[in-house]
C-alpha cells in the first residue's frame, strides 16, 4: 500500500483530472489515496475541535469555537460572515468562489454539541482500536473536519474550487435551530444542493430520509381543594391528565410511521390537595409532510373527560420531514457511483431523528444527509467515530461537491 503511494505523483492535478466531473474520469483510487495520506491530520484537527467544548445553551462557548474556526476556513480562501445570535452562539457562513460561475453546494453542519462544560474532564479525547472518542467527535466536528479537507482536497486537485460552495456551521441545532433555520434555509434557496455533514447511519450509510419532529405541551387546570375536608369540591387535574393519556397514546401509528410520545408528565403540589394542575410533554414523529396537520388537529380537539378541566395545548411541528424525493434520491445516485468508483457500496438510511436537513429537504432542495463521520454513540459516553473511515468518506463529500 505504501509503495505504491510512492508512485502516484503528487503534484497537482495529480490524479489526472482538469474540471472533469463524471466519476468514470476520474482516477478515484489515487485521490483516496491523496486523502489517506492526510489521515492523521484530520485526526488531529478533529481532535483540536472536540477540546473545545461547545454545549449549545452556552452563547459564549459556542462563540469560541466558531472563532477558532473561521481562521481556518478564511486560509483556505472562504469569506466569512457571523450571523449575530443574542442567545445562542453567532452561525457562521463561509463563501467559497469557484471557477464555474455555477449555483453554489452548501455544506451544513452544526458546532454545537449536546455536552455541557467539563464533560472533557470526564470523558477526554482519546484513540483506542482505531478510533477516535471523545464528546462531539461524531455529531459532529468530524463533519466539519471533513469540510475542510475536501475543500482542500478539490483546491489541489483543480488548483482552484471548480464550483462555488457555502459552508454554514450552526449554534443550535441540537436544541432547534431557532437563531439558525430562517438563515439556512434562505441559503438553501440559493444553492444547486445541500449536503449535510451529520453522522453516517449504520454500516456507513448516507440518509435519504427523515422523520419529522415537533413537540407539545398539553396543560391540565382543575380545580383545588382540600382532599380530606372537600374531596367532592375539587376536580383532579393529575386524573384528567391520566385519561387524556391513552387517547394520545393511541394516536400513535407505527405501519404509518406515526409517533406520540408522552415523554414527561408533572402535576400537582402536595398529597392532601386535589391537584389543581398537570401538564404531559409530547414528542410526535412523522414521516410524511401530509401527517402534520392531521395529528396537529387530533392533538388540538382532544377535549376533557370532566368538564371542570380546563385543556390547553402548545407546540407544534419544528421540523417536517425529510422525504425522499425525486431530488434526494438522484443525489443518493451520483452518491452511490463516486463511492462504487472504490468499490464502496454506499447504503441509504431513513432514519427517525431530525436536523437541519430536514428543513433544506422540506423546501424542496435536493438534500443528502449522513455525509459526516462514522461512528457510534453520539451524544452517549462512549460517542466515537472510526478513523479509517475518514478518507473515503471526505473522498465522497469532495466528489458530491464537485457533481451536486
Ligand atoms: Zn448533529
Amino acid at each position: 500500500m505504501r509503495r505504491a503511494e510512492m508512485t502516484i505523483p503528487m503534484s497537482r492535478k495529480g490524479d489526472g483530472t482538469s474540471g472533469a466531473s463524471q466519476p468514470g474520469e476520474i482516477n478515484w483510487q489515487a485521490r483516496l489515496r491523496e486523502l489517506d495520506a492526510s489521515r492523521d491530520a484530520m485526526v488531529e484537527t478533529i481532535r483540536q475541535f472536540a477540546e473545545i467544548e461547545s454545549p449549545s445553551d452556552d452563547k459564549a462557548a459556542c462563540d469560541r469555537m466558531s472563532e477558532f474556526l473561521a481562521p481556518k476556513f478564511a486560509a483556505l480562501g472562504g469569506k466569512i460572515r457571523f450571523h449575530q445570535a443574542d442567545r445562542y452562539g453567532n452561525n457562521l457562513q463561509i463563501d467559497f468562489p469557484g471557477r464555474e460561475p455555477t449555483k453554489p453546494v452548501l455544506l451544513l453542519g452544526h458546532f454545537d454539541t449536546v455536552y455541557p462544560i467539563g464533560t472533557l474532564a470526564k470523558m477526554p479525547c482519546h484513540l483506542s482500536n482505531g478510533q477516535l472518542y471523545g464528546p462531539g467527535v461524531l455529531d459532529m466536528k468530524s463533519g466539519i473536519a471533513m469540510m475542510m479537507f475536501a475543500i482542500k482536497a478539490l483546491q489541489t486537485w483543480h488548483g482552484e474550487l471548480p464550483r462555488p460552495v457555502t459552508v454554514f456551521l450552526v449554534s443550535d441545532e441540537e436544541v432547534g435551530s431557532y437563531s439558525s433555520r430562517a438563515i439556512t434555509m434562505a441559503l438553501a434557496k440559493q444553492s444547486a444542493g445541500v449536503l449535510v455533514l451529520e453522522p453516517a447511519a449504520g454500516r456507513g450509510a448516507v440518509k435519504t430520509a427523515r422523520k419529522g419532529v415537533g413537540e407539545y405541551t398539553l396543560q391540565v387546570k382543575g380545580i383545588a381543594s382540600h382532599a380530606g375536608l372537600d374531596p367532592g369540591k375539587g376536580h383532579s387535574a393529575i386524573v384528567e391528565l391520566a385519561r387524556q393519556i391513552p387517547t394520545i397514546w393511541r394516536m400513535n401509528d407505527r405501519r404509518q410511521g406515526i409517533s406520540a410520545n408522552p415523554g414527561v408528565i408533572r402535576g400537582g403540589t402536595r398529597t392532601n390537595v386535589v391537584a389543581a394542575e398537570a401538564t404531559v410533554e409530547i414528542d410526535v414523529r412523522i414521516k410524511k409532510a401530509a401527517q402534520a396537520k392531521t395529528l396537529d388537529r387530533k392533538l388540538r380537539s382532544l377535549e376533557p373527560f370532566d368538564k371542570h378541566c380546563k385543556l390547553t395545548l402548545e407546540g407544534g411541528i419544528n421540523r417536517m420531514p425529510m422525504e425522499r424525493t425525486a431530488g434526494v434520491a438522484a443525489l443518493y445516485k451520483k452518491a452511490r457511483a463516486i463511492a462504487a468508483q472504490i468499490d464502496w457500496k454506499l447504503e441509504e438510511a431513513a432514519v427517525g431523528g431530525g436536523s437541519d436537513g430536514n428543513f433544506t429537504a422540506g423546501i424542496g432542495i435536493p438534500t443528502l444527509d449522513g455525509m459526516g463521520g462514522d461512528g457510534e454513540g453520539a451524544h452517549a459516553v462512549h460517542e466515537h467515530i472510526v478513523i479509517a473511515e475518514l478518507p473515503k468518506r471526505t473522498l465522497l463529500l469532495a466528489g458530491m461537491i464537485e457533481s451536486v
